[in-house]
């Protein structure tokens, strides 16, 4: 099919697509229009100017955003991005899909995501700290342990979570360790938290493979991005067997067919700063998402799979690490061609998934070992894996479909439940 003009925008729209997603599975489940409706728009979206004193002595100024899709199950839950091109309709969407991972892997959380419009490599530590800050103090009114729960995405870490920990603490003039998840570890976090995701995608991939028949060890995978999902998908696969010939990251990318060793990668990347120049590779001149590989995992942003490579993907599985690579019409195609995607509101909520364990660790002010909330994690993984994977069988979908219709079944029931406040 082509997508020209108006539609191309469309199709990219990280927005349009979850309302294209949302819908699709909406109509099978026959929710009334109402309350589609209802379920397409934000419960909140706050958005803030934060005026910020440069090193140089100038006033800079940027705009943030927070956005709570739903609170309906639980506090509204998810990540912080700082990237130049963050949007309000970016952060409907990552927020929406947020309620539905937290819903797919049966955690009490709603949804919500925040972000800054700004390129942080460009700032210095200082000016990040004091723009996180005035974030958080400006967004303190909304966050907090039962109502909304921060966490690490693109372009933030634990640092920066520690940075709003303490400034909403001061506020509150006491510690609050459970307003943010994926902090240090010392400052309150969870061990295992940081590592989560990947390993989320690790179980999703394994329980794919058994699904598919097809071995694990020896399959070949390429992996978009190498920050916190993509580095840790790669290693902790690897470490079953699997083989890494390409990755990529924001400089570029590389591949060796014969396979890359993750670890000198690793090492390689914590002094260089990225990918590109790893001894024993050479350049990637294609896309990485069209590589010749069993596993493609896109690990970093949205809309890397379109109508206009999708015809082109090799792989048999896509582990979605990343939130929303894929678009609607891209879904279409290579569901046609029967490739696996395992969808990104399944294959990466292991992250979610820790961040709840460390917020219920905050609660009760009892911390586990990393082998219990390593084993918890499967646990959870595996159970919504098998979930979603019998919807799809049962109702002739495919993965994503099958587990928006299990999220959304999941949110819905609540709300006839709950009823509606009026
Ligand atoms: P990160 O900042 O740690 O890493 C992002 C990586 O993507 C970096 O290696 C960067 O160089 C690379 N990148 C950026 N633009 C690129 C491009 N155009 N081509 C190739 N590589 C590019 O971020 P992260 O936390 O790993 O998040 C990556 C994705 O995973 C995002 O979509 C995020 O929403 C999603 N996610 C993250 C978590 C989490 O726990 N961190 C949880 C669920 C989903």
């Amino acid at each position: 099919m082509q997508v020209e003009g108006t539609n191309i925008q469309k199709e990219l729209n990280p927005l349009a697509n979850a309302e294209m997603q949302f819908d699709e599975a909406a109509r099978l489940l026959h929710i009334e229009p109402g309350l589609r409706e209802m379920l397409k728009r934000p419960r909140r979206a706050t958005i803030v100017t934060l005026p910020v004193m440069m090193d140089d002595g100038q006033l800079q100024t940027f705009t943030g955003y927070r956005v709570q899709h739903s609170i309906i199950r639980g506090p509204a839950k998810g990540g912080i991005r700082y990237h130049q091109d963050v949007t309000l309709d970016e952060v409907e969407a990552l927020a929406a899909w947020m309620t539905w991972k937290c819903a797919v892997v049966n955690i009490p959380f709603g949804g919500g995501k925040g972000g800054i419009a700004v390129d942080p490599a460009k700032l210095s530590r200082g000016e990040l700290e004091r723009l996180t800050r005035r974030y958080a103090a400006d967004l303190s009114d909304l966050f907090g342990p039962d109502t909304d729960i921060p966490a690490p995405d693109v372009n933030t870490n634990e640092q920066i979570m520690a940075w709003i920990q303490d400034t909403y603490s001061m506020h509150a003039r006491k510690t609050v360790t459970g307003v943010v998840t994926g902090k240090p570890v010392i400052a309150g976090g969870s061990l295992g938290r940081r590592e989560a995701t990947g390993r989320g995608v690790l179980f999703c991939v394994r329980e794919a493979c058994k699904h598919l028949t097809m071995p694990l060890a020896g399959a070949r995978m390429a992996v978009q991005g190498f920050g916190n999902v993509g580095s840790v998908s790669a290693k902790l696969l690897a470490q079953d067997g699997a083989k890494l010939v390409a990755v990529s990251d924001v400089r570029g990318g590389i591949h060796n067919p014969a396979g890359l060793d993750v670890e000198s990668l690793l090492r390689h990347v914590a002094q260089d700063g990225s990918v590109v120049g790893f001894p024993g590779s050479k350049p990637l001149t294609g896309s990485i998402i069209e590589y010749d590989c069993d596993i493609l995992i896109p690990a970093a942003l949205e809309n890397q799979i379109t109508h206009a490579n999708a015809d082109r993907v090799k792989a048999r599985i896509v582990a979605e690490g990343a939130n929303g690579p894929t678009t609607h019409e891209a879904d279409r195609i290579l569901a046609e061609r029967k490739v696996f995607v395992i969808p990104d509101i399944l294959c990466n909520s292991g992250g979610v998934t820790v961040s709840y364990f460390e917020w219920v660790q905050n609660n009760i002010g009892f911390y586990w070992t990393e082998d219990e909330v390593n084993q918890r994690l499967e646990q959870y993984m595996v159970k919504a894996f098998q979930d979603v994977l019998r919807l799809s069988v049962r109702h002739e979908v495919n993965m994503r479909v099958a587990a928006f219709v299990l999220a959304i079944s999941r949110v819905v029931d609540v709300i006839h439940l709950r009823g509606v406040y009026a």
